[in-house]
């Protein structure tokens, strides 16, 4: 088969390797040639793809009550169907999770709720999901590797040490599972009872994987990479954060690890069987390896750790785009300056698109979004910004290049123009697809890792936790935060300026009571913030820095010097640049650290 057809279009070039003229494997060519077919026409299958949707979901009670009366063309989608977002949608959703099995969004079954890390009054939101979105989620993954052989051959020479986690799971009332879309796919028999693939070889045994517990599920997939270290090609995890943890997981972890490497005996802190019989298939004594572990961990020098203890690794396999560039510098450090390959973009409501250049730079990453999945519309932003109009929405076919939008989805599982909440800046073309950056998340003030504040959020903790300064005769008088990265995990740094009653602020309250504000203010963020305190461990305890007073003045003088308007200037609630950083960090007079975890349990709160 001829690998690859010059498509005859204007914009965009056919996919083909740079580096070799080498053939391409029957298996990829064929993957390959469906992305061309797929993104050769994109408004042809665009329509095809919501002609099928509206047919299937015709006597949904949600078309219905739009008044679409079973049409599936594009004229009549747009004049009936209305943008919606999730606070739209909740009572629809809420009657499904209650155990209604009429079809309320979706003509096919539910099968289960994915919680999604974006939140609804703070509460993880619950997205609808059916049987066969399985199936578009395994496509998409399937195009993964036959994109990247075009890029770096030779990766079914050994094995992906990737950390994979699957998180606790609840049941709604009607008794339908709730869980992260991740969860779901670890658990499925998709997953489970994958046939052998040499270019998705992972060192993690799927009991490993499977293993509830974060500890344990983190301390065998450590082991079981350590053992395997000659045979690793590439590293990864989901998003960077999460690569992050492993590292520090480690740091943390190396004597016990290379212990049970020199013994061959695994620490009875692995207590799950089903685990501890899967790496006792891989783990024999070796003391050589214990020692080269020992070598490399204790003396200190972190700095290109990932390469000398897996030397063959070619590249990163993990996120950083969006909220997860800011540990790009950090994964450089640690890595020795490895490429970093993002090679998807993907969502709870739906499975987007792939990276058609998965190795290059990280700040020139682009999303080719796949025309199969669902379908698309754009919102321009600036139509968003005056609350968004459905009229002004815009085909996939149809965005302009440069230009930013907010991405609106219909999906088979039943969401109509449903607001996602992501803005995307279009970059370029591969055929007639549009590529896309991925600019931002609207509303997103602090994320550490998969939790998203958003300013209304913050100011409502910030709210909650001075309301014990009062007994102190003290308030908060202005407040700003960054997110803290540069240890791992990070934590919620917010910078108070307190007014006192008596002149040396800060000492009007003592430091009990700040360090109990910050609690507080954890107790106030959303539960997926929590989730990550509690149960993940992947952010750490939130600080307070209280700052000497006057020092939010000087910031506005500061701003003003670099041209802001003195009529227009507000206070960020936000900070990243580094001068402005280091001006808040120069006048703090006292940090506070949260002495305790914040409340969470898996469940939704009954009192939402
Ligand atoms: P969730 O609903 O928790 O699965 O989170 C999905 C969201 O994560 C998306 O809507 C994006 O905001 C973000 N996300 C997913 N993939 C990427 C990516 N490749 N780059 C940047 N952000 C991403």
């Amino acid at each position: 088969m001829a690998v690859m057809a010059e498509v005859s279009t204007t914009t965009g070039a056919a996919l083909r390797s740079p580096a070799s003229p080498a053939p391409v494997k029957e298996g990829d060519a064929e993957k390959l040639w469906f992305i061309e077919e797929m993104t050769s026409d994109v408004d042809a299958v665009q329509e095809r793809v919501l002609a099928e949707i509206l047919a299937r979901n015709a006597d949904t009670e949600y078309l219905t009550n739009c008044g679409l009366a079973g049409a599936t063309d594009r004229a009549t989608f747009r004049a009936k169907v209305p943008m919606a977002t999730y606070e739209d949608l909740q009572p629809y959703i809420r009657r499904i999770a209650d155990g209604d099995r009429s079809p309320i969004l979706s003509g096919h079954p539910v099968s289960e709720f994915l919680t999604s890390s974006g939140t609804s009054a703070g509460e993880r939101k619950l997205m609808p999901t059916i049987e066969d979105e399985l199936n578009r989620r395994q496509l998409l993954y399937s195009l993964q590797m036959p994109v990247m052989n075009l890029y770096v051959p030779g990766m079914d020479k050994g094995k992906a040490l990737h950390f994979l986690f699957v998180k606790s799971e609840t049941r709604t009332p009607g008794g339908l599972a709730a869980r992260p879309v991740l969860t779901s796919y670890y658990k499925s028999n998709h997953f489970k009872n994958r046939p052998f693939d040499a270019y998705n070889n992972y060192t993690s045994p799927t009991a490993a994987i499977l293993c509830a517990d974060a500890f344990q599920s983190m301390y065998a997939q450590m082991v079981c990479g350590l053992v395997q270290r000659h045979d690793v090609l590439r590293v990864g995890a989901v998003f960077a954060s999460g690569l992050l943890r492993a590292i520090r997981f480690l740091q943390l972890n190396w004597e016990q690890l290379a212990a049970d490497i020199e013994t061959g005996a695994l620490t009875p802190r692995v207590a799950d069987p089903s685990v501890r019989e899967a790496v006792a298939g891989l783990l024999r004594p070796d003391p050589e390896l214990a020692a080269v572990i020992r070598a490399e961990c204790s003396s200190g020098d972190w700095a290109g750790i990932i390469t000398r203890i897996w030397p063959n690794t070619k590249y990163l396999d993990v996120i950083v785009t969006g909220a997860m560039a800011q540990y790009i510098p950090t994964l450089k450090y640690y890595s020795g300056g490895l490429p970093m390959a993002c090679t998807m973009y993907a969502s709870s409501e739906c499975y987007f698109g792939l990276n058609l250049r998965p190795m290059c730079d990280p700040s020139e990453v682009s999303y080719t979004l796949m025309p199969n999945m669902c379908y698309f519309e754009f919102l321009p932003m600036d139509a968003a910004a005056s609350g968004g109009d459905a009229r002004q929405l815009v085909d996939l076919a149809r965005v302009e290049l440069g230009r930013e939008y907010e991405l609106v989805i219909t999906t088979y599982a039943g969401l109509n123009r449903y607001r996602v909440g992501d803005v995307l800046q279009v970059t370029g073309f591969h055929n007639s697809a549009p590529q896309f950056r991925f600019v931002r998340r609207k509303n997103v003030l602090l994320s550490i890792e998969s939790d998203k504040t958003d300013e209304a959020e913050l100011q409502r903790a910030v709210e909650r936790a001075s309301a014990l300064l009062r007994p102190h005769g003290a308030a908060v008088v202005e407040y700003t935060s960054q997110a803290y990265t540069k240890s791992i995990p990070g934590h919620y740094v917010i910078y108070w300026e307190l007014l006192a009653k008596t002149p040396a602020d800060g000492e009007a309250v003592d430091r009990e009571t700040l360090d109990q504000c910050c609690l507080q203010m954890e107790e106030a963020l959303n539960s997926v913030y929590r989730q990550s305190r509690v149960a993940d461990g992947s952010i750490g305890p939130l600080e307070i820095r209280v700052v000497r007073s006057g020092t939010f003045e000087e910031l506005m003088d500061y701003a003003i010097s670099r041209g802001a308007s003195i009529n227009q200037y507000k206070v960020p609630r936000c900070v990243t640049f580094p001068p402005i950083i280091e001006l808040l960090d120069s006048r703090v007079v006292s940090s506070h650290f949260s002495p305790a975890l914040p409340h969470w349990t898996p469940g939704q709160r009954n009192d939402d």
